[in-house]
């Protein structure tokens, strides 16, 4: 099964793709957790995005879509893939298709966590002391958000015509969500 979900920065995808992992022993694709590496490990793409990442500004389409054109044709993680924070713009949406199709998959579900901008607020703000992260200071916060509803936020388009597109209400509880996801996952 392969899965996508979908939403704004802070609406949960990275808790609950890891649900999904282990729920459905899936392989997550999480590029925010790819990008981090690369500059983790002082990578020439860890170089050239250190900044951009920082200021919360999107990676290149570019190098984003390099990142996963290997996942989708490993024959270990067919069918297994959590997308978490991928595709982001429309032109990263096509470029899955069309990988898709010619590593002969399908996306079986799409998840959109909605969350309203307050709660998104709340969240990165607790987050910021747990994780660390250079990007969650609070005007990174809101420049993302707008980049999300600008580039982002414009996909749901793409999908929401879709059977297979479910809207969750993402400003539920963490086990909340997890049991509305469950609703849609026979196993
Ligand atoms: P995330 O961990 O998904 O919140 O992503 C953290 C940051 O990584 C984003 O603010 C972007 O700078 C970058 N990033 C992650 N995924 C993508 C993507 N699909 N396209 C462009 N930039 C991305």
């Amino acid at each position: 099964m392969n899965i996508i979900l979908f939403g704004p920065p802070g609406a949960g995808k990275g808790t609950q793709s890891k649900h999904l992992v282990k729920k459905l022993k899936g392989i997550q694709i999480s590029t925010g957790d790819m990008l981090r590496s690369e500059i983790h490990n002082n990578s020439e793409i860890g170089k050239k995005i250190i900044n951009d990442m920082a200021d919360g500004k999107f990676v290149s389409d570019e190098i984003v879509n390099n990142l996963i054109k290997n996942i989708l044709f490993d024959p270990e993680k067919k069918d297994k893939l959590i997308f978490d924070g991928y595709p982001r713009s429309l032109s990263q949406a096509k470029n899955l298709e069309s990988l898709l199709k010619s590593s002969k998959q399908k996306i079986d579900l799409i998840f959109f966590l909605n969350v309203d901008k307050q709660t998104i607020i709340r969240r990165i703000e607790k987050r910021k002391g747990i994780e660390n992260r250079s990007d969650d200071d609070m005007n990174t916060t809101l420049k993302r958000y707008d980049i999300y509803m600008e580039t982002t936020r414009p996909v749901l388009d793409f999908y929401s015509k879709n059977s297979n597109f479910k809207e969750i209400d993402g400003s539920l509880e963490i086990d909340e969500i997890t049991s509305k996801i469950d609703t849609f996952i026979n196993v």
